[in-house]
């Protein structure tokens, strides 16, 4: 049986970056757990249906229960929060914060990331790429410390009392690509309908999938139970908002897949593999 971890910054990440394919997976007898760094307290409400008194005064509660409720319609076994808080963006008080993920010391961070995969012993962790795009501190730092957690788990030599070494085959970050983009955004046009993705199509660049090792996850079976995950975080996402104005038959009939990068492996891979474990041996 693989084991699968995913690592993300706030709650309502699991669900926007790579929501179906972990569906999948898990519908395949993969145990996946997911370690989630921050509350997400420094996140707005952008629902405008949730923006009330009681919920601002009760945001990390609210976002936790949010977050399970999705992590079971994704069907996570196990939700490990780190227990971080949220460092907003650069400038703001979130970010000055003793608290904030992003203040935190490296090492007492990697030390538990290092923990937590020695005991779960991931065939496969998804992190984040380099994020040029939303470079939120928070989503810098799970970057940072996915490459650094792929290195460190394996080598016993360090943090000898997080458990024994455990290497991990392969590193992915679920991805936006432009390829996936352009085809949703000309699917939208032909069909006459605006696109959301108008103003991110004019600034991108037409080669920016180019020398990424990418992998497309067919995810048809479980485009909708990632859809109806990040619906349940009702406080973060605005059900009439962008990420639901492609309507789920075109992405099914346009490009039913999820992009993934390749950051690091232990095994070899084919340039066109279609599992995030193939090339991986249970035993
Ligand atoms: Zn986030």
């Amino acid at each position: 049986m693989f084991r699968l971890l995913s690592f993300h910054a706030h709650p309502d990440d699991e669900s926007s970056k790579g929501a179906a394919t972990v569906a999948k997976y898990v519908d395949a007898g993969v145990r996946a757990v997911l370690v989630t760094a921050t509350g997400g307290e420094a996140g707005d409400i952008l629902n405008p249906a949730m923006d009330r008194p009681e919920i601002v005064a009760d945001l990390a509660a609210v976002r936790r229960r949010e977050l399970d409720e999705a992590a079971a319609i994704i069907g996570y076994d196990e939700v490990i929060m780190l227990g971080y808080r949220d460092s907003g963006m650069p400038g703001s008080e979130d970010n000055a914060r003793d608290d904030a993920f992003t203040n935190a010391n490296d090492e007492e961070v990697l030390g538990r990331l290092v923990q937590i995969v020695r005991r779960e012993r991931p065939h496969v962790i998804l992190g984040y790429d380099a994020h040029e795009r939303y470079p939120h501190p928070d989503h810098l730092a799970v970057h940072r410390h996915g490459l650094e957690l792929f290195a460190a788990a394996a080598d016993g030599s360090l943090f000898r009392d997080a458990g024994e070494a455990w290497a991990v085959s392969k590193l992915y970050a679920p991805v936006f690509t432009v390829r996936r983009l352009t085809a949703l955004h000309n699917a939208m046009i032909n069909r006459g309908e605006e696109s959301p993705y108008g103003e991110w199509i004019d600034g991108i660049d037409a080669d920016g999938d180019a020398g990424k090792r990418l992998t497309a996850i067919e995810v048809s079976a479980t485009l909708g139970r990632g859809r109806d995950a990040l619906r349940a975080h009702r406080t973060q996402v605005d059900p009439d908002g962008s990420w639901f104005q492609i309507p789920d038959d075109l992405v099914l009939a346009t490009y039913p897949y999820e992009d993934l990068e390749l950051l690091a492996s232990r095994v070899p891979v084919e340039p066109t593999e279609t599992s995030l474990f193939a090339g991986i041996s249970t035993s």
